[in-house]
Formats: C-alpha cells, structure tokens, sequence
C-alpha cells in the first residue's frame, strides 16, 4: 500500500496545469521508510525539465541521478517519478509507457515496480493517478482516499 503524504499532494498540486499556457511538470517520489506496510511518499521533488511543453516534458537523468544521490545522504529512498499533464483525469501516453517501464528495467533488481504518477487538473487526489511499472508492464493502482485522521486502526487502512 502506498500512501502519499500531504506535503507530497500539496508539491503537485501546486504544479497542476491550470491553464492553456501551463507546462508540463516532472519530479520524482521519495520514501523514508521501504520496509513499512504502507510506504509513504515522504517528498515529492520537482525537476528543472531539460524542455516543456503543454503535452510532454523531458528531464536530464543525470540530475534525476545527481538527487536520487542527495536524498539518500537524507535517507531518502527514490521509489518513482511524476508528471503532470493538461487533461482531467490523465492517461500515460505511449511515450510515458515506455519511459516507466525504461526506469524500472534500469531500477532492477534494487526495486521490482517503480510507482510512476501523473497529476491531471481535476482537484487533488482526484486529478492523481498512480501506475507501478515493471519492466514489461504498467499497472494501475487503486486508489482510495483515507479519512482525515485515519490510524492504523482505521479499517479503511487495514482492510485491503
Ligand atoms: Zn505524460
């Protein structure tokens, strides 16, 4: 189970494609803890894009690496990548597709699926998205919204 944290839905919501101008936006997800029961993206990041445009972004993966590199000094552990895109409730693209699928074959055999996320512009989290890939594959992950103060206790938590 993956649970985003609220600074984390707060960083990419500020980045949602509101308008016709708006650009792409890409960064990755960061975790603190990999051996909880439900891993928490604990930071979200947002990467200087190599280019941007309405529809598509790139990104240098050296500065992808380069971070990856400075948030483990923080014990930040990276578990996938995000983006947005100017359409309600987003769809990865066939260039997403093969990107996500790209960065889990390279994440092998350190990670088995990379959570790859697109922010659309319906109000967070509906506008959130989440697939995890593999090296063959992109699943979507179900989502479903915790209450306010949910606890572990909370069944909506421990029941699935
Ligand atoms: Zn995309």
């Amino acid at each position: 189970m993956l649970q985003f944290s609220d600074t984390a839905i707060q960083t990419m919501g500020s980045h949602v494609q509101r308008h016709r101008w708006s650009r792409e936006s890409v960064g990755q997800l960061f975790s603190r803890d990999l051996t909880a029961e439900t891993i928490v993206v604990d930071v979200v990041t947002v990467l200087k894009p190599r280019w941007s445009a309405w529809s598509r972004v790139s990104f240098d993966t050296h500065r992808a690496m380069d971070e990856r590199a400075a948030m483990f000094e923080q014990g930040l552990h990276c578990i996938g990548l995000w983006h947005t895109h100017p359409e309600r409730l987003p769809e990865p693209s066939p260039e997403d597709r093969a990107l996500a699928m790209d960065h889990a074959r390279a994440a092998q055999p350190q990670m088995t699926g990379l959570v790859f996320a697109i922010v659309g512009t319906s109000p967070l989290p509906a506008g959130l998205r989440v697939w995890i890939a593999d090296e063959s594959n992109l699943r979507a992950a179900e989502i479903f919204r915790m209450p306010q103060a949910a606890t572990a206790a909370d069944p909506a938590v421990t029941q699935r």
